[in-house]
């Protein structure tokens, strides 16, 4: 039997950080010996809220695609493409939004909130359009499993209903695709403790980060609010340096850290002590990542090699895809 099929991405918005690690990039890299992995660079999706971006998009895909790379993203095994050189993409996502009614896409929750932090007061039809293109990223290598955020579970109930749709009026020949979404351990918090790690606020650590930058990162983090003094019981639940902890001390480490969380609670440990173990920390983890990216980034053109070759076989996929729902819809004239 040939390998379930996958699709996720991310929008070439800037570098990728700690909380994209958890919440996906790492899941990822699991994924792709089990699963055939496609992972779109969306660039068509940041025009929803920042068109008169493009300028970056080009080096914000190569500096994505070191991202993916340097965390273990393995092009011989999963196919990494550029969704703006799918133009069967478009032509899907066409076809589709006659499959879903406007107060659907007005009803979206990720609507409300993407205007509301981009501060857009009317939504364009691009951005109404959104979970439908997306749709056509996912039914495009007729994926059938979606890991996605929390955040963007809406979004596949959408392409599952056009998939359904679809497949009624015309034939059944689209998968519907399952969501894959992380449980709550997934959302890394930001730095700032305010609330989850996301580049538009800042509160990040960015893979790429040096060591200078990391460390300043973490000197400056949030900790427990209620803790004066290094000499008072601290909590350790809702303190983002121990989430930080949680999840990047690696085995080893484990006896120290439970160690950390013991004199905290007691009150025996000064927040800059726990920090600069968790610098520690976070430096074992970034190092090996760092020498991969060091490695990539010497190597330009191996960089367009692997996107000319990811989008080559999307495009296949693509081709074969909007073939079969042309057919099924009797719009191949020729
Ligand atoms: P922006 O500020 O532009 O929204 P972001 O840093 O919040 O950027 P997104 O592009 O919104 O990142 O995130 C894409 C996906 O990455 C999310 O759907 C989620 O799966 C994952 N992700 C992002 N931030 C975190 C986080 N802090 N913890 C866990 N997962 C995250
Ligand atoms: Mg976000």
């Amino acid at each position: 039997m040939s390998k379930k099929r996958i699709l996720t991405g991310d929008r070439p918005t800037g570098r990728l950080h700690l909380g994209h690690y958890v919440g996906s990039l790492r899941n990822r890299v699991r994924l792709q010996d089990e699963y055939e992995c496609f992972f779109i660079i969306a660039d068509l999706h940041t025009l929803t809220t920042r068109p008169e971006r493009t300028g970056e998009l080009k080096e914000n895909i190569r500096q994505q695609v070191l991202d993916y790379l340097s965390v273990g993203i393995d092009p011989a095994k999963s196919t990494i493409y550029v969704q703006s050189m799918i133009p069967e993409n478009e032509e899907l996502a066409v076809i589709f939004s006659n499959l879903v009614t406007v107060p659907r896409l007005e009803r979206m929750p990720t609507l409300k909130d993407v205007m509301r932090d981009s501060k857009i007061e009317i939504p364009s039809l691009g951005l109404l359009m959104y979970p439908v293109l997306q749709s056509a990223d996912i039914l495009m290598p007729r994926a059938h499993l979606v890991p996605v955020g929390k955040d963007q579970a809406s979004h596949i109930e959408v392409t599952r209903e056009i998939a359904r749709e679809f497949n009624r009026v015309y034939s059944e020949i689209l998968p519907v695709p399952e969501a894959l979404i992380p449980d709550d351990i997934g959302t890394l918090p930001g730095t700032d403790g305010k609330g989850k790690m996301s580049k538009s606020v800042g509160n990040v650590i960015n893979l790429s980060d040096d060591s200078a930058t990391v460390r300043k990162q973490v000197m400056g983090m949030y900790t427990d609010p209620n803790r004066v003094h290094g000499d008072e019981p601290g909590d350790i639940d809702n303190n983002p340096v121990f989430m930080y902890l949680d999840a990047f001390c690696g085995g080893q480490d484990e006896g120290r850290l439970e160690d950390y969380r013991s004199r905290y609670l007691t009150g025996t440990v000064k927040d800059s002590e726990v920090k600069e173990f968790l610098v520690e920390v976070l430096e074992k983890f970034l190092e090996p990542i760092r020498k991969k990216r060091a490695e990539f980034e010497v190597q330009p053109e191996l960089i367009d090699k692997i996107l000319r070759e990811g989008t080559a076989k999307a495009r296949d996929e693509a081709q074969k895809t909007l073939d079969a729902v042309k057919s099924a819809m009797k719009i191949n004239y020729f």
